[in-house]
């Protein structure tokens, strides 16, 4: 039998708003990964597409997250502006159980102005593609004090698009003391070396391939 997420200790509105979603049981790596990462662990899980990843790092982040203070307390890097708005969606659906948490898609191939603006009035979780936030951070117009969660998401696509060195440079403008996730599909040697730069003590969770 597949968990529900009551089994979860989560706030309940947050199990509400998923019962709204049809999100009844966990996925295999939401099951796997969910406990650990609400206990704050850093984490490294590997589980193909369309697994529900989103979910098991976007929980974690939000029931962290203080929706009074309007500072980003969690970033998401991902590989493509594509998926980076996937996951905007996707996080936006979640945070629904509670009022005005405000998620801001940070992409190149778009203007810089509107994105500076929107930053400007504040949001709580920024989701973005590396070149991005690293213009953003440089800008000062994305300050990372306040961050809690730091989410490296499709990691293995990350390192084949040859964002190693704008992770590492984000991820030293990121508080020492935080949560790192790191999803992927694949587990290549890079990702082990990322690891191993940028998490403490990660705990990996691996899903057999299902058939
Ligand atoms: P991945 O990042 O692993 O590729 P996603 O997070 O994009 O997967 O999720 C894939 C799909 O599964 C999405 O359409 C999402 O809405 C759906 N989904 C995620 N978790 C659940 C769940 N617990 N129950 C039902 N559907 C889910
Ligand atoms: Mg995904």
């Amino acid at each position: 039998m597949a968990r529900g997420f009551d089994t979860l200790s989560l706030p309940p509105a947050m199990l509400v708003n998923l019962q709204q979603l049809g999100y009844l049981s966990m996925t295999p790596i939401q099951a796997a990964a969910l406990p650990p990462a609400l206990g704050g662990r850093d984490l490294i899980a590997q589980a193909k597409t369309g697994s529900g990843k989103t979910v098991a790092f976007a929980l974690p982040l939000l029931t962290r997250l203080d929706p009074q203070r309007l500072d980003v307390q969690a970033l998401v890097l991902c590989p493509t502006r594509e998926l980076a708005d996937q996951v905007t969606q996707e996080t936006r659906r979640l945070a629904r159980f509670a009022d005005n948490i405000k998620v801001l898609s940070l992409c190149g191939g778009t203007p810089m102005r509107p994105q500076r603006e929107s930053l400007a009035h504040g949001a709580h979780i920024a989701v973005g593609t590396p070149g991005r936030i690293m213009d953003h951070l440089e800008r000062g117009s994305l300050k990372l004090d306040a961050l809690t969660t730091l989410v490296l998401d499709e990691a293995d696509r990350m390192l084949d698009m040859g964002f190693h060195d704008d992770i590492a440079w984000i991820a030293s403008h990121c508080p020492v003391r935080r949560q790192t996730l790191l999803f992927s599909a694949t587990f290549p040697a890079g990702i082990a070396a990322l690891a191993q730069r940028f998490q403490r003590e990660p705990l990996q969770v691996k899903l057999a391939e299902q058939h």
